[in-house]
């Protein structure tokens, strides 16, 4: 069954925070891959064929294993992991009652519904606004990127979007 609804950014923002919260994050850089394997999944990094490396990474529901393009450079691994265990958190319920065994994701822009919930999710885990009011008036934006772990665009989305700036 194929169906378009409108995405639950409220809920995809909550589930990041209070993972945040149960785990006792309080400060930059968050780790995702840390998070998932205390939750119990698999991370693994592995080398794509050729014709699936535009592809940064998939969740496994079977497997329960978060797989990572190796060849991605780091930040973008870490922005993947979040995304995938968005979909892990987010999407369980969906995942079990259809077909689908993994959620591949996509280089280009999409509009799916849960393509934008795992994205809020990972902003929201990775840079969440508790952790960004701290900092972002004082650092520049390549500071806080390495602070927080993440790239110079999610930074400056994130800045944009919860501050207008
Ligand atoms: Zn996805």
């Amino acid at each position: 069954m194929k169906y378009e609804m409108t995405p639950d950014y409220h809920r995809a923002k909550g589930e990041a925070i209070s993972l945040l919260q149960k785990f006792g994050l309080e400060k930059p850089p968050v780790n995702p891959m840390e998070i998932a394997q205390r939750l119990g999944a698999k991370v693994s990094f592995v080398e794509f064929e050729k014709k699936l490396n535009n592809i940064s990474g998939f969740y496994d529901f079977e497997e329960d294993t978060i797989f990572v393009n190796m060849d991605e450079y780091p930040l973008r691994q870490t922005f993947t992991i979040a995304h995938e265990l968005g979909h892990r958190i987010l999407h369980a319920e969906w995942a079990k009652s259809s077909d689908y065994k993994v959620l591949l994701r996509e280089d280009t822009g999409t509009t799916d519904s849960k393509e934008a919930e795992a994205n809020t999710f990972a902003a929201n885990l990775l840079v969440p606004r508790f952790m960004l009011d701290k900092y972002w008036e004082g650092l520049s934006a390549t500071q806080l990127s390495e602070l927080f772990a993440v790239s110079v665009p999610v930074i400056k989305n994130r800045i944009s979007f919860e501050y207008g700036a």
